[in-house]
């Protein structure tokens, strides 16, 4: 079989780690064409002296030059690019055949478009990117050769209870409604009075998935459900109304799919991302991932709650910006940016930040998004927006 190249966009971070992780237990399958980080030059550096890419990537001149002298006498040959620029060209090289999108946020848009465009294999784990430009980017998919696959454990589970020779952005026959598990986060059983002083330290410690600070913090909020919602719809294209949100605390059964005829099939596993992340790189085919197989011996019972949005208001601003649909995701998605990294930085109360996302929301006007510009404008005016309301709630009104 001819070797796969692999593009990592995020290298550094914990899914980057962990597609090399996978990547290194196959070399007779994969190669690394590239890795790109924000600002981790050192782990870069690192992950370059051991997979000795074609390209790295770094986010401005400065961090490419200290790449570039800390790789000088290794002899590894590895060209160093930067910033959005050099993304996009990694995205979309043509000697790339596999592109996994795991930067965190907005950033990973147009790179993650630019690898769609060009009919990659892309492996999608940065949901924010499909979650702020929806339709656009499943236009893309369906107007290019691309396989687009789910990364995301829900939605790869998902992807793997739906018939064979399923596809992404095609709804699949006889499926009556999905059911999305969450674990409920840190915070699943505290009272809103105790919320309101988590410190980030407690926000971050997620009971059973060690992930980036935003995405945790976005657990303990119930907002990444509400963006894995939203990232439902637009995969399997379905209604709002047809993705049920489960709190399932033991995190093993990781989703499942309800039928016409009364069957509902989950996938279940261990929480560990190597199992995604192989199926994504070797789909159709099953390959080792690092990842023991499940002990329900030791799982013991499963349990399955309704959703306290009361508690966590998140899930519902996320379920009505995308039943309002055109730019309220990308304003969703800003905003909930802006507030997390807010309250990682200690200026934002964790009870604050579905109040910034809300008043984000009702306050701007909403657009239909008729194109990628629009869509960025829309991230940026959210952006400005709630940045001006993070004073405003710090001083109490
Ligand atoms: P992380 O913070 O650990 O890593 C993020 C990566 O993106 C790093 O390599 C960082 O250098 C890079 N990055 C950050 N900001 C950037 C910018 N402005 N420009 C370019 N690169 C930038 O995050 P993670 O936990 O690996 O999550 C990555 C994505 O995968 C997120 O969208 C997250 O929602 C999604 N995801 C993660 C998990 C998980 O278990 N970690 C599970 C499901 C989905
Ligand atoms: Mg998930």
């Amino acid at each position: 079989m001819a070797q796969q190249l692999v593009t990592i966009l995020g290298a550094t971070g914990s899914i980057g780690q962990s597609t090399l992780d996978v990547v290194a237990r196959h070399p007779d399958r994969f190669r690394i064409f590239a890795l790109t980080t924000h600002q981790r030059v050192d782990s870069l550096a690192e992950q370059c002296l051991r997979f000795r890419p074609r390209f790295a990537v770094t986010a401005c001149e400065v961090d490419a030059e200290l790449l570039r002298k800390s790789l000088q006498s290794s002899g590894v040959g590895t060209e160093v690019l930067f910033g959005t620029e050099g993304l996009v060209k990694v995205a979309s090289a043509p000697e790339a055949d596999v592109v996994m999108a795991a930067i965190v946020g907005a950033a990973g848009l147009l790179p993650t478009l630019a690898a769609v465009q060009a009919g990659k294999r892309v492996l999608l784990a940065n949901k924010e990117a499909l979650v702020m430009s929806g339709a656009l980017f499943m236009e893309a998919v369906a107007a290019s050769s691309a396989t687009l696959l789910p990364i995301d454990s829900e939605h790869n589970a998902i992807f793997q209870c739906l018939p064979a020779g399923s596809r992404c952005g095609e709804t699949a026959a006889g499926v009556e409604r999905v059911l999305l598990t969450a674990s409920g986060g840190p915070f699943r059983d505290w009272s809103l009075e105790a919320m309101h002083d988590v410190t980030p330290e407690q926000a971050i410690r997620h009971p059973k998935w060690a992930m980036g600070r935003k995405i945790s913090v976005d657990s303990a909020t119930l907002m990444n459900k509400g963006l894995e919602l939203i990232e439902a719809c637009w995969l399997f294209r379905l209604a709002p109304e047809s993705v049920q949100v489960v709190v399932h605390p033991e995190s093993v059964v990781h989703s499942l799919v309800q039928y016409v005829d009364g069957s509902t099939l989950a996938q279940l596993g261990n929480p560990d991302m190597r199992t995604p992340i192989a199926l994504g790189l070797a789909w159709p085919e099953r390959i080792v991932a690092g990842v023991p197989a499940l002990d329900l011996f030791a799982v013991g019972s499963l349990h399955f709650e309704v959703p306290d949005e009361q508690r966590f208001p998140c899930l519902r601003l996320a379920r009505e910006a995308i039943r309002t649909g055109g730019t309220a995701p990308a304003v969703l998605n800003a905003a909930n940016e802006i507030a997390v990294a807010a309250f990682l930085d200690r200026q934002l109360r964790f009870t604050d930040i579905p109040r910034v996302i809300e008043r984000t929301l009702t306050e701007l006007p909403m657009m239909v998004a008729d194109g990628l510009t629009t869509i960025l404008e829309a991230d940026r005016t959210a952006r400005e927006h709630a940045t001006r309301l993070l004073a405003i709630c710090a001083k109490g009104a």
